[in-house]
């Protein structure tokens, strides 16, 4: 038997002797963690640092180490570590496990004090409840560090006021005239503060006079009045701690020191938060995804210490909201708060949920964390259940190698069965089957048809739940979402060519269904998305709008977006009312004429033509306009000039070469370049987007290299402004190409393309910027002609693919 298991065995021997006279129950002992019953009381006899765990494993933090005759109980006695309380230096309680081992080799029971001796320690024990300045004493912050400079506070408080009664409050603006008068009643400050325990809130109350109160506002305000409205005596930072006179009002009366004279205020009760007048220590878990320990009981003080969710911490209560902590900080023990909100205590009582698995798949964890072990798993639509635990996380039982072990799964992963289902209803996007459970795979229990409008209710993250009737039998289904869209869901319009001959808008999404109308080939008709197979459209049945089903193989949809082109004829050009070559003729273009299209369908360009000053839409067949750079207005404009360099001094230059090295191969590919300048001059920029419109550009690229403060930036990029999709599709091919030719780091295409020559022009308009300047690295490289006309073919090839 170990010399410990022989002290307990003694310690029983001795309860059943005295048991008969005494209440006290050896059972209620080891498992009531309260103060004033102590089962037995030990002292380490041995030079030997003990240490004392947060948890009861050796992988657990140390909270602290017992030294020799350290004094501790032992509140509940484990199979391998005992949970023992004791006192720090503070003489606050702390509690920890503690290996029996370590117990057994270098603790012994402590003789059993006498009465006179135990009454004094208790009493000790209840008044010393310290603390209540020490963080702030430890660890100003910058708030109290201000406050120290109108008033003069912690060190001082509560010292006179435990002698004089009515004198409560803090310590007041003293001047230092004050100060001195204090000092001189009370010669020596340091002799007071040891005799009087002047940090006991218990002492306080016990004489009910004042009680100590956190202050909630920032600031907290002592008005002259018990009204708001009043006049602000006195206001404290959040965090700080107030003492007023205790009592039932809603506004509690303070004194405070206003030019050295004591003056009675008002403190509303909602702005201040009561000390508990006994501190009680506990542990808990860590609520939230965070806990901070605060340097003062406010949120807005320094974080000392912090924890994760699910994280054992142990505390003592202080006030409503806040408990108090010692955390090991920079290699020494310091107090912290710890809000109510972040910690749930050890003991709090756990509610059964029952849920299903939301996603495709739900793990639970070993640990509180989505990378810790997955202990088992359970697909989409499983029914489980699970306990309360944390904000983010449940706990549950589960079986793993037929052992309940204890898991954990993120809340975001189940779906609890009391939520509220919303009811929906949908199309059929095609056939659609109803399944007896979460799966493709089981059994089908009803089928519906492409576009068939069906209710159901919101399930899981990929399925939906339906009542269906089998057999006459309602029977709980479940539809995956994909298969159904939403009625209220937003439709696409379309604008588009019929293609088929006659082009059918039917009653259904059938070809068998009834014709409500029906169009020639190359008639232009505008519907909207619906289901799979089918567009939804309005056509008017004797004057009625009606709706109609469209099939999706009877037409071509238009480009989107049409982008704008000027082209030149390479034969006669008709320009249909239709986009058929059956239709009507609005007009007709002789070979070489240069015409402005948008693009519409692989066969159609859609035209604006004036017919007896009226303009109409017209379609001209696509083969009949040249293809490519051929005949295209290309506006190229080199930056800055003259009097304005740009970047480095140079930049002028190198825009310049390369705008003609681009120039180059523009007029190869038959493409009619104009250049906002050709020599060194200074052109405004007014003036460089007056030439974009005086010759309408198909395109227009300001040409530029970059620079920046830092040296480190490198790359190419290419702006154009959001709103125009042309300009978008042009800089992504420009930025492309230049990036393919030069080899140099895409910094990509950007879409804040506020610059003047872009912003201001009504035409297709980028700007690329060719290199870092500023780099020297860069610089090197891009300085050489042979980069400049590595750069303008890329522009180059990029707008050959934008204009083919
Ligand atoms: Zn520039």
């Amino acid at each position: 038997m170990t010399k410990l298991k022989k002290h307990i065995s003694m310690f029983l021997i001795a309860l059943l002797v005295f048991g008969l006279t005494s209440n006290i129950g050896y059972a209620n002992e080891i498992n009531n963690k309260s103060v004033e019953q102590e089962p037995i009381t030990y002292v380490v006899n041995e030079e030997q640092q003990v240490a004392v765990y947060l948890e009861d494993s050796q992988e657990s933090e140390i909270l602290f180490h017992l030294i020799k005759d350290s004094v501790f109980d032992i509140v509940e006695l484990g199979d391998e570590y005992s949970y023992i309380q004791t006192k720090d230096e503070e003489d606050n309680e702390v509690l920890g496990y503690v290996l029996n081992e370590e117990i057994d080799q270098y603790a012994i029971v402590q003789d059993k004090p006498d009465e006179e001796e135990l009454s004094d320690e208790k009493q000790e024990e209840t008044i010393e409840t310290p603390l209540t300045e020490e963080p702030q004493e430890n660890a100003p912050n910058e708030e109290e560090a201000v406050s120290e400079e109108n008033t003069s506070i912690d060190s001082t408080e509560g010292q006179d006021n435990l002698t004089e009664e009515d004198e409560l409050t803090e310590e007041e603006s003293q001047t230092d005239e004050l100060k001195e008068e204090e000092q001189q009643a009370v010669p020596d400050e340091q002799e007071v503060s040891d005799e009087q325990p002047v940090k006991s809130r218990m002492l306080m109350s016990k004489a009910l006079v004042t009680v100590q109160g956190v202050a909630l506002k920032n600031p907290t305000n002592v008005y002259t009045e018990s009204s708001r409205n009043s006049t602000v005596l006195k206001s404290y930072s959040q965090g700080k701690i107030l003492k007023f006179e205790k009592s039932n009002n809603q506004w509690l009366q303070a004194t405070v020191y206003v030019n050295g004279k004591a003056v009675a205020g008002y403190i509303n009760s909602d702005d201040v938060d009561l000390l508990v007048e006994k501190q009680e220590s506990s542990r808990g878990i860590v609520y939230n995804e965070n806990l901070h320990v605060y340097a003062t009981p406010s949120k807005n003080s320094n974080v000392l210490k912090s924890y994760k969710e699910g994280h054992t911490v142990v505390y003592q209560t202080y006030s409503a909201q806040w408990n108090e902590a010692r955390v090991y900080v920079n290699g020494k023990w310091q107090y912290g708060f710890i809000h109510e909100d972040d910690v749930i205590p050890e003991n709090t009582p756990q509610s059964t949920l029952n849920g299903v698995v939301k996603n495709e798949k739900l793990n639970v964890y070993s640990g509180l964390s989505k990378s810790s072990n997955v202990l088992k798993s359970y697909n989409e639509g499983k029914s489980i259940k699970y306990r309360t635990h944390t904000a983010n996380w449940y706990e549950a039982t589960v079986y793993v190698n037929g052992k309940a072990t204890t898991g954990y799964i993120h809340k975001g992963d189940v779906v609890n069965a009391d939520a509220p289902q919303k009811s929906l209803q949908g199309i059929a996007k095609n056939r659609v089957h109803v399944y007896s459970s979460t799966s493709t795979n089981s059994s089908i229990l009803k089928s519906y048809s492409e576009g068939s409008n069906l209710k159901y209710k919101t399930f899981t993250k990929n399925w939906y739940e339906a009542t269906v009737y089998v057999n006459g039998k309602a029977t709980t289904g479940y539809i995956h979402k994909d298969a159904m869209v939403d009625e209220n869901a937003a439709r696409t319009n379309y604008r588009g060519v019929a293609t088929a001959s006659p082009t059918r808008v039917y009653a259904n999404e059938s070809t068998s269904s009834k014709v409500l109308k029906s169009y020639s080939t190359g008639s232009i008709l505008k519907y909207r998305s619906y289901t799979d197979n089918w567009y939804e459209a309005t056509v008017y049945v004797n004057g009625k709008a009606t709706t109609g089903y469209i099939n999706k193989k009877h037409v071509e949809n238009s480009k989107n977006p049409q982008q704008s082109i000027t082209g030149t004829a390479q034969s006669e050009v008709t320009v249909y009312k239709k986009a058929s070559t059956t239709s009507s003729v609005l007009k007709s273009y002789s070979k070489g004429s240069k015409i402005k299209y948008k693009t519409f369908t692989s066969n159609w360009h859609e035209v604006i033509v004036y017919v007896n000053g009226k303009a109409h839409t017209g379609y001209i067949k696509t083969n009949t306009m040249e293809k490519g750079l051929k005949g295209k207005v290309i506006v190229l404009d080199a930056g800055h000039g003259g009097h304005d360099p740009g970047a480095m001094g140079i930049e002028k230059d190198l825009n310049l070469n390369t705008a003609n090295y681009l120039r180059s191969y523009l007029n190869a590919a038959g493409a009619e370049v104009i250049m906002t300048r050709s020599t060194d001059v200074y052109l405004t920029l007014a003036e460089r987007v007056e030439i974009s419109h005086q010759y309408n550009a198909d395109a227009f690229i300001s040409i530029h290299y970059n620079s920046n403060p830092d040296p480190s930036p490198n790359g190419i990029e290419t702006y154009y402004l959001p709103s125009n999709e042309d300009e978008r599709e042009l800089a992504q091919l420009i930025q492309d190409g230049v990036i393919a030719e030069t080899g140099l780091r895409d910094r990509g295409v950007k879409n804040n393309g506020n610059f003047y020559v872009i912003r201001e022009n009504q035409n297709i308009s980028v700007l690329v910027e060719l290199g870092f300047l500023s780099n020297p690295n860069e610089y090197d490289t891009v300085t050489k002609a042979a980069y400049q006309q590595k750069a303008a073919k890329g522009i180059f090839n990029g707008l050959n693919q934008y204009f083919n």
